[in-house]
């Protein structure tokens, strides 16, 4: 699928193999949620990530024992295969943590500050320079990652204070969201004066209120040619959640604001972390940004349809697709961009699935039980009986190897 979308320029910053900004691709990033120290549910709740798509996992570094275990992480990863770039979560005491453990950042790919958590008064420009040098020492990136919910709050009485001298003073909340940009500039200037280069730098200004985000990003992408990380925080849950983080990502998206993406979805209990990989791919995919998996179009049923068959094959098939795809992504390369239409009846499902790769049209109430598929815009044969969904499953698995295993 081609999109018309231009992208804002950025520089290039390399994440371990990984390029963010500069042109490359919309990186898809997660983080974990295991405590690090595990070594083992680390490890395993990475390789979970990475295998879903993530392309850089980050994870806390908030213990000695956590920042101990961190190289021995990146080593069982390696040993598995798992090649995907690591990102540490510093606060408060990240300054003590790089210099007690200096093999930690040189595991990491990129390290995350949070300027409004490096330390207060006096000792924050000391804090934030120890955890700058020993970026720049190992040669590692930065993503100064501003968070509205720890924004640094001298600097911004600062700007309260200055907006309360003013003649026609402006609204609070847009004084906070000129404080969280100018947060996030101010400790991209002052770590480039001591010593990390411009494309090591990403930055991000995240707050949990769709207009704002859009709002602040927008205003950071004028303002800087640094490469942006985007999300909206605390997103929440289930479908809020990714409702809330398509709606603001999309738009920035959609203006070519963006150089990497993560969706921070609040999982159920017992919902695997690897959702948020998939609706940050799923955004991606359904604007036509980048492709990862491919995608089934289904209509949504109604009077017409009074059986869950279609439901089931749809939800059947886009889930045997997913779990293809890591065997898939490599012999059958432009797999990816395969849609397949599952529809409900003849109003509009031969219409549909004409314009998929591979579609089917399931017999509606009162319809003759057979269901006409389509091949490339052409119907190709009618299935019918109890197999239909084992067949058509067949149907599509021999459009892959025809269509993407000569790539
Ligand atoms: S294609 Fe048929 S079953 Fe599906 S929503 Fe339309 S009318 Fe209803």
């Amino acid at each position: 699928m081609s999109t018309v979308i231009v992208r804002r320029p950025t520089r290039r910053v390399l994440v371990g193999h990984v390029a963010v900004g500069g042109g490359a691709p919309v990186v898809v990033q997660s983080m974990t949620n295991t405590d690090t120290a595990d070594i083992a549910g680390t490890v395993e709740q990475v390789r979970e990530l990475w295998r879903a798509g993530s392309e850089l996992v980050r994870i806390t570094v908030n213990t000695e024992e956590a920042a101990r275990a961190v190289p021995v992480i990146r080593e069982r990863l390696d040993a598995a295969g798992c090649d995907v770039p690591l990102v540490g979560d510093f606060h408060f005491n990240g300054h003590r943590l790089l210099k007690a453990v200096p093999e930690c950042a040189e595991a990491l790919a990129k390290l995350r500050i949070n300027p409004g958590n490096v330390g207060r008064g006096a000792k924050r420009d000391e804090q934030f320079a120890t955890l700058i040098e020993a970026a720049a020492r190992h040669g590692k990136a930065v993503r100064i990652g501003v968070n509205w919910g720890s924004l640094d709050q001298e600097l911004l009485a600062r700007m309260m204070d200055d907006n309360a001298r003013l003649a026609k003073p402006r609204e609070p909340d847009e004084v906070m969201r000129h404080a969280l940009i100018a947060s996030a500039l101010d400790s991209a200037t002052r770590a480039e004066a001591l010593g990390l280069p411009g494309d090591r730098i990403i930055l991000s200004c995240k707050l949990s209120g769709v207009q704002d985000l859009i709002k602040v990003y927008r205003d950071l992408a004028a303002r800087c040619d640094y490469a942006l990380h985007l999300g909206l925080t605390e997103a929440g849950m289930g479908s809020k959640g990714i409702v809330a983080s398509t709606a603001a990502l999309a738009v920035l998206l959609q203006e070519g604001i963006g150089d990497t993406i993560r969706v921070s979805l609040t999982p159920r209990p017992g919902e695997s972390r690897a959702t948020e990989v998939q609706v940050a791919q799923e955004i991606l995919q359904t604007m036509g940004i980048r492709s990862f998996t491919p995608l089934v179009t289904a209509c949504p049923g109604c009077g017409r349809t009074t059986s869950t068959v279609f439901q089931e094959l749809a939800q059947n098939i886009q889930t045997w697709l997913r779990t293809q795809m890591p065997a898939w992504r490599e012999r059958y390369p432009g797999v990816e961009t395969m849609n397949v239409a599952v529809m409900g009846c003849v109003v509009n499902g031969p219409g549909e699935s004409k314009h998929a790769n591979v579609g089917i049209s399931l017999p509606g109430t009162n319809e003759t039980p057979v269901a006409p598929v389509y091949v490339d815009g052409e119907k190709t044969v009618t299935l019918k009986g109890d197999r239909i969904a084992e067949e058509f499953q067949a149907i599509v698995e021999d459009y892959v190897q025809r269509t993407y295993g000569n790539g």
